[in-house]
């Protein structure tokens, strides 16, 4: 089972994976719990690059070249990490994956959702979640992101944020099969029982 968590920053992803992490465990599941960009020693080499640029911020990272980092990242994380733990048989909890992609690389910035999309699945080997949830909320409401912003990525404006939103939400639209929305504006309490109830159909 490999299930994966997205949405804008500061949307609460972490505390979900965590809880679902946990249940799985109580039912007896082995779980790898990893995230992107960062999930293997290469990734997080990248994910320094990625997320405070290269000579302190002095180097232009290009659009083609930053969507080319986050899927090397990808890349080696599928390879080494993912794909491995679904041959033995135990589920996977991904806090980011693909549809990151699609929305902050193609609906945020310049690259087509069809050019991410080639790309991701090629580095992929074509791999996808079972289950997506996507956590929404408005990203003026992300308190998060407002109080501090972290870095590079964090740092963009709410522009950015409300159009990486509307992407996120339209990929659930599009494939409403593998994901579910979940409203994350909620309590966390809410927000976990929604997770529930659609995982015991699945796990
Ligand atoms: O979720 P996390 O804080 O690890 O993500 C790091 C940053 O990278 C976030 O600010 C997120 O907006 C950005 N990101 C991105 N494209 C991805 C994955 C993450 O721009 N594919
Ligand atoms: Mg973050």
């Amino acid at each position: 089972l490999f299930v994966s968590f997205e949405g804008v920053d500061g949307v609460g992803k972490t505390t979900q994976v965590e809880r679902l992490h946990a249940y799985l465990e109580a039912q007896g599941r082995t779980v790898v719990v990893t995230r992107e960009p960062g999930g293997t020693a290469l990734g997080k080499a990248i994910r320094q690059l990625l997320l405070h640029g290269v000579d302190g911020g002095a180097v232009d990272i290009a659009p083609r070249a930053e969507a080319l980092l986050f899927a090397a990242d990808r890349a080696q994380h599928v390879a080494e990490t993912i794909r491995p733990a679904l041959e033995r048989g135990e589920v996977v909890i991904t806090d980011r994956y693909l549809d990151s992609s699609l929305a902050y690389q193609a609906g945020g910035r310049e690259l087509t959702p069809e050019e991410i999309r080639s790309l991701s699945m090629w580095a992929t080997n074509n791999l996808l979640p079972d289950r997506t949830y996507l956590l929404d909320m408005d990203p003026a409401l992300s308190h998060h992101r407002l109080e501090h912003a972290e870095d590079r990525m964090e740092s963009a404006g709410d522009d950015f944020q409300s159009r990486t939103r509307q992407a996120f939400l339209d990929l659930a639209a599009a494939e409403p099969n593998r994901f579910r929305v979940i409203d994350a504006s909620q309590s966390i309490e809410a927000v976990w029982a929604a997770i529930e109830s659609d995982i015991k159909e699945l796990a």
